[in-house]
């Protein structure tokens, strides 16, 4: 989109110690400086381990490095007798941005299902965190109801009760791209990415179908990247693999070059 900032997500899913994670953040830094990269022209988030949260914080704010931080899930409540949940307030408490939400992996690992999403999509925004939205179709959906109709349905599931006024984030990752080296085309992800804008437009209103970023995930990397951001309703990806390789994902970052 033309007035929407592009945002290239890094999701390193059960990757990375904390140790490695200060490493990679700090190589990519250098890296982009290096290639002379202009910072303000994308957002760079990256999304690490719980574990690895404070360490990369500190990294950010120490070196002033311009990148976002955010989390892959958190907690619906906000504190209590839930053994191994993470709530959104420890985690804006530690700086963090933004945070995943309904990823695939969670949805299909943790049975998380829309109502979850809803849910955590609440506890985000209660907590000052963006949301980033996952939706997105199996293969067998693919075949029974086409491309757009199961992310549509995701998507307007969790914006219920959603602010006009938020900021948010929507993903359109296709469950048979992820992981699988098996992109979508641009087309494709614009056809659908176009009418999880109109989900948008529908429920939050024109402000926020123009302002919120509509991110494409599958099998992004340095060689499609450009393509994809050619695409007039995406505004940036969510990488999974390709974000855990210090020169690949500075080359996305760099799509523009
Ligand atoms: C993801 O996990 O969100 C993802 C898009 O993974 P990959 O880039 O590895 O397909």
């Amino acid at each position: 989109g033309m007035t929407r900032t592009p945002l290239i997500a890094g999701n390193w899913k059960m990757n990375l110690d904390h140790l490695q994670a200060v490493a990679l953040v700090q190589k990519l830094h250098w890296s982009l400086k290096d290639a002379d990269h202009d910072f303000d022209s994308v957002d760079v988030t990256v999304f690490p381990p719980f574990t690895d949260l404070r360490s990369v914080q500190t990294l950010l704010d120490a070196d002033k490095i311009p990148f976002g931080l955010g989390a892959q899930d958190l907690s619906v409540h906000d504190s209590g007798a839930y053994t191994g949940e993470i709530s959104g307030a420890f985690l804006s408490k530690l700086n963090v941005g933004s945070v995943i939400i309904g990823h695939s992996e969670r949805r299909e690992y943790h049975a998380e299902d829309d109502q979850v999403v809803a849910a955590k999509t609440q506890a985000a925004l209660k907590h000052g965190l963006v949301p980033v939205i996952c939706v997105g179709e199996t293969s067998e959906d693919l075949e029974k109801f086409g491309a757009s109709a199961v992310p549509v349905g995701q998507l307007e599931v969790a914006l219920e009760n959603v602010p006009a006024d938020a900021e948010i984030v929507v993903a359109y990752e296709p469950v048979w791209a992820i992981g699988s080296g098996q992109a979508a085309t641009p087309e494709q992800a614009q056809e659908v990415c176009q009418k999880l804008r109109d989900v948008i437009r529908a429920k939050l209103g024109d402000d926020a179908a123009d302002k919120t970023r509509v991110l494409y995930g599958g099998s992004v990397k340095s060689e499609n990247i450009a393509s994809f951001m050619r695409e007039p309703d995406i505004d940036g990806a969510l990488v999974g693999g390709g974000s855990l390789k210090v020169d690949e994902f500075s080359a996305i970052v760099r799509f523009k070059n």
